[in-house]
């Protein structure tokens, strides 16, 4: 990312593959990460299913069909692709603004449980910047979701996505855990990325019968039991699961269709959350706006902008 400006949208110099299986699934299937024009955004392409044509779906919020343990996109024909946050939090957090993710299986590989797999594909192919500006979406005022004691907000932020989690397990692994960061290449990379996907071993048959968890293991999930990590190589941060739940914030808000100008919290959240703030954000029309960022300075304050940045740039594509 570094030498591309910050107002120039973003795509990947060439294409490059990874081989996995679905952490949920355990279906096994290659995920291929394809430059795209600019305005395309992230699109995934969903290939290899017996005697039907591909499917083609947007990386947006819109595109959600379900939220338990993982996203999933599809469309009227249902669902398509599965667990897409961590290749989306990787492309996310590395600036990466157009891509097609062709996937020949129903679920995204799980890989080591971690956005870091995706990390090292997105620099074996390159980032480039074409000659379109980015376009940003600026968080205008706060809008929250909250349930039980759960809740996620976004906030104005105008530095970039600024992402604070906190967790809060009865268990004496975690307790209380917070991050907080604002999201760029360098520091996604440092201390995000390799952040995996934890479980809890007293779900493990719960999550089984109900049809999850099935290419679980210890190669690509922190499996948590009663008083100790079972993984032999134990935990690559002392706080790994609140900075993962860090990287699922990001994969989710990526489906915003254009970076986020603000600042999100979750307070015992996951992606049923980030999902619902999301959506009630874009549904309000008078707490974001389109914006482009001048490539020549990055905006600090309200003050430091030009009256044109301000105000929305573009018509507004939610009703
Ligand atoms: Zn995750």
């Amino acid at each position: 990312m570094r030498g591309v400006p910050a107002g120039r949208q973003t795509t990947l110099k060439d294409h490059v593959a990874v081989t996995g299986i679905g952490v949920h699934s355990g279906s096994p299937a290659t995920l291929t990460l394809h430059p795209a024009e600019a305005d395309t955004g992230i699109v995934f392409l969903r290939c290899g299913v017996d005697g039907k044509p591909d499917r083609e779906l947007n990386a947006h919020y819109r595109s959600v069909t379900a939220t338990e343990f993982a996203t999933v996109l599809g469309d009227h024909n249902g669902p398509a692709v599965s667990t897409t946050e961590h290749v989306l939090a990787a492309l996310h957090g590395l600036g990466v603004d157009n891509a097609v993710i062709e996937v020949d299986g129903p679920e995204v590989p799980i890989m080591d449980g971690s956005a870091e797999p995706f990390v090292a594909a997105i620099d074996q192919a390159g980032i480039v910047a074409t000659a379109a500006a980015r376009r940003y979406i600026q968080v205008l005022k706060p809008v929250r979701v909250a349930k039980g004691d759960s809740y996620g907000e976004l906030r104005p932020h105008l530095r970039g996505l600024r992402i604070e989690t906190e967790i809060e397990f009865d268990h004496p692994l975690i307790g209380r855990q917070a991050f907080a960061m604002d999201v760029e290449p360098d520091l996604f990379r440092r201390e995000l990325a390799r952040a995996r996907t934890f479980g809890f071993m007293r779900d493990v048959s719960k999550l089984w019968s109900a049809g999850y968890a099935l290419g679980a293991s210890f190669e690509n999930t922190v499996v948590i039991a009663e008083n100790r990590v079972l993984n032999p190589e134990g935990v690559r941060f002392a706080d790994e699961f609140v900075r993962h739940k860090a990287v699922d914030a990001i994969g989710d808000l990526a489906l915003s269709g254009a970076p986020l100008l603000g600042a999100y919290r979750s307070v015992r959240g996951g992606h049923k959350l980030n999902h619902a703030v999301l959506t009630a954000l874009m549904a309000d029309r008078s707490a974001w706006a389109y914006v482009e960022m001048p490539e020549t300075r990055r905006p600090r304050g309200h003050a430091d902008l030009p009256a044109a940045f301000t105000s929305p740039a573009y018509g507004p594509d939610v009703s």
